[in-house]
């Protein structure tokens, strides 16, 4: 056997955890070991990936629901009371005032003062929407 193909150090099945044996540059034990274990991963990534598009349609679907004209404002406890989980969003709009727009899809949200929220309906390409 050439030197650099035996093993110096334990390694251990990412799946079964168990030692490998064998040559150094192999990764689990076996072919089933080596699909189970991405099986697994792939699942938990999707089951993460679900959670998190099921947060988010339900944010979008609470701004909609009490934003129906486009433009308004309400307590943020109104929110919180819906469910409404404000550390999900799509993406962040910063205006020319250095203002934050918080966007769950097409709904925005930005913090007011006195604990209010605006919400407005905002298209990220129609930077013209939110001043
Ligand atoms: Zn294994």
């Amino acid at each position: 056997m050439n030197e650099t193909n035996v093993r110096r150090k334990t390694k251990k099945c990412p799946y079964c955890n168990k030692i490998i044996t064998g040559r150094t540059d192999k990764m689990f034990c076996d072919d089933r070991c080596r699909n189970n274990f991405y099986y697994k991963v792939n699942n938990e990534q999707k089951t993460y990936i679900r959670k998190i598009n099921n947060i988010l349609l339900k944010n979008r679907g609470i701004l909609r629901s009490i934003n129906p004209s486009g433009r308004t404002s309400v307590p943020r406890r109104y929110l919180e009371e819906l469910g409404f989980d404000f550390d999900c969003f799509t993406s962040v709009h910063k205006t020319q005032k250095g203002r934050l727009y918080y966007l769950v899809y097409d709904q925005a949200y930005s913090f007011d003062e006195d604990e209010r929220i605006s919400l407005v309906v905002f298209y990220r390409d129609a930077q013209a929407v939110v001043s």
